[in-house]
């Protein structure tokens, strides 16, 4: 059985003006151990989707669906008992670290705190110097240099890269087998983005976590992940092996981005720009969401919606390779 099972999933946004959808059918198995690299646009949804996950959508939000995580309908769940499933089971790093720590609260106490709560789901007790030898553990794991002045401070007196690292060694802690990184380096100096990213990489081959990489950067998904999911006004348009996929994308639109993407096997030397923007969530086109871009597009494709079909190991939502 897959460690989450999501089964049409559809989130709808109330705004002033009415409603608004958002994620159309959206289904994903993930396995133990997978890392999936979560690829669209700005405004795709993908954010939405890390969100429903652990529940954590605004208030202004409608989720719709199934999210099986070991067999349990996080979506059916009360929201008191979802708490025993965000932190421990699944761990979300979320785009700007400085809003996942409290800021009046040193990093020690906060740490110290998300330990407690996991012993305390486990009904276990343990001394007040284990927690804190486990925190150092894992603030030494996340490669924080001169932990034990670190654990003495509070949010604002560190950097951005420094609260990211923390983020994640909260994460650690809590051991959740599966760890969602919303676009994780988005806030931070270009200088420790690759290093965020390659020791998320580290620690999830580590502690064997299944890890759903969210980014709108087709090379960080490739360095990060096995599997790619490419998400396109609120739909998945193709979802396969990364090597797969990179070496020969099935779906117009993964083709357009890896022509403007600039690694050697597919490119052809030419200097391409996908054309036109993603569609607005109030004003989708009829048919395929992907039609006024596509430069394949025909009549059927202006008329109908395709599905999500089988080809060649992965999945496509295309009527060119529904065969
Ligand atoms: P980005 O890369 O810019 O973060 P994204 O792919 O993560 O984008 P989402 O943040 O999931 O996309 O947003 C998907 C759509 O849902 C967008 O059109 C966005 O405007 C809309 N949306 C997101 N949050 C809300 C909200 N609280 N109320 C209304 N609409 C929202
Ligand atoms: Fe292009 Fe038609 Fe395929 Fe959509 S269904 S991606 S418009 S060819």
């Amino acid at each position: 059985m897959p460690q989450l099972e999501i089964r049409d999933l559809e989130v709808y946004y109330k705004v002033p003006f009415g409603t608004i959808k958002t994620l159309f059918g959206i289904q994903l198995d993930v396995e133990k151990g997978d890392s999936i690299g979560i690829v669209g646009e700005s405004g795709s949804g993908k954010s939405t989707l890390g969100l429903s996950i652990v529940r954590l959508l605004p208030p202004n939000a409608i989720a719709r669906g199934h999210i099986f995580f070991n067999g349990t309908d996080l979506l059916a769940l009360p929201a008191s008992k979802m708490k025993d499933y965000r932190g421990t089971g699944i761990f979300m790093i979320m785009q700007d670290p400085f809003n996942s720590l409290n800021p009046v609260k040193k990093v020690r106490e906060q740490l110290i705190e998300a330990l407690r709560i996991k012993y305390l789901r486990r009904n276990e007790r343990v001394p007040e110097e284990s927690l804190y030898d486990e925190v150092l553990k894992k603030l030494k794991d996340v490669k924080l240099p001169d932990p034990e002045t670190i654990m003495d401070r509070y949010p604002h007196q560190l950097s951005g890269g420094q609260i990211q690292r923390i983020v994640i060694a909260m994460g650690l802690l809590l051991e959740p087998s599966i760890l969602i990184a919303d676009e994780p380096t988005s806030a931070l100096d270009v200088s420790v983005q690759a290093q965020i990213i390659a020791l998320i990489k580290e620690l999830q081959d580590k502690y064997k976590m299944s890890l759903l990489f969210i980014t709108h950067d087709l090379s960080v998904a490739y360095a990060v992940s096995e599997k790619l999911l490419i998400l396109y006004g609120g739909r998945i348009l193709e979802f396969g092996n990364t090597e797969d996929v990179m070496n020969s994308p099935a779906h117009p639109y993964t083709e357009g981005l890896l022509k403007s993407f600039p690694r050697g096997n597919y490119r052809d030397g030419k200097l391409y720009t996908l054309q036109g923007a993603p569609p607005l969530f109030t004003d989708l086109p009829n048919g395929c969401v992907f039609n006024p871009r596509c430069p394949y597009a025909f009549d059927r494709c202006y008329q109908e919606e395709p599905g999500l079909y089988d080809y060649m190991g992965r999945k496509v939502r295309c009527f060119l390779r529904h065969e």
